[in-house]
């Protein structure tokens, strides 16, 4: 599996995730296929994410610019080996990339909410169920707890389903999730082993695009492919 997390430096690649089609294939081929060294024959997916733990199985198609005409609510999606690059939209939510022995592979986008309803275990079932024997996972950069204020009731409901070390603090001393630790627990939980970890808050750090810290529309992305 080979992962690539664009930047702020890789300019917005938001359309992926809204217009699907010939506008996200070829924004995605003129910015990023290159510089990632995505194979030309490989088709993309995205998805329109929606928070939630929706998981969609990519069957691969036929060579570039395979997006459907609209791309599919989920909030993960995971592949079969081989023939396709899927993709995972962020600004501050965690970027995982997953991948197995076996080449099946898989994105997913996690916030904490997505997390609470179990989206990192149903695409690691996902994974299991395609045939991985193994599945392992690469952390891009997210918010970290330094940047990411939290009420007490929503901490509250998240360390109850993710254990406590989702507990942070804000650099001024306010209560705060720690969301790569709810990330590391989902992994856990799912049997998967978290192979890297990008150390990196996309709020506190100018490389990123940041809705919390800047109200960036735009977004960065995670391409998952196999080499
Ligand atoms: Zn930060």
């Amino acid at each position: 599996m080979l992962a690539y997390w664009t930047g702020r430096s890789e300019g917005d690649l938001s359309a992926l995730g809204s217009a699907g089609g010939r506008l996200a294939t070829d924004a995605l081929q003129v910015r990023v296929r290159r510089t990632a060294g995505i194979p030309a024959d490989l088709a993309v997916y995205a998805m329109h994410q929606v928070h939630g733990s929706g998981v969609v199985i990519v069957e691969g198609g036929e060579g570039a610019g395979c997006l459907a005409s609209a791309a599919p609510e989920a909030d993960a999606l995971v592949a079969p080996r081989g023939g396709s690059c899927l993709v995972v939209l962020t600004a501050d939510c965690a970027p995982i990339a997953l991948g197995s022995p076996e080449g099946v592979h898989g994105v997913v986008h996690a916030g904490w909410k997505g997390l609470l309803a179990g989206v990192v275990e149903k695409a690691v079932g996902a994974m299991r169920e395609l045939g991985a024997s193994e599945v392992f996972a690469a952390l891009g950069p997210c918010v970290h707890a330094c940047c990411y204020e939290f009420s007490s009731s929503d901490l509250d409901q998240a360390a109850l389903r993710l254990g406590g070390s989702v507990r942070g603090t804000t650099t001024g001393g306010e209560p705060a999730m720690d969301l790569p630790a709810g990330v590391r627990e989902a992994l856990r939980a799912s049997g998967a082993r978290l192979a890297w970890e990008a150390d990196a808050c996309t709020a506190c750090s100018p490389e990123w695009f940041s809705y919390r810290a800047s109200g960036d529309v735009q977004r960065q992305a995670l391409l998952v492919w196999n080499g």
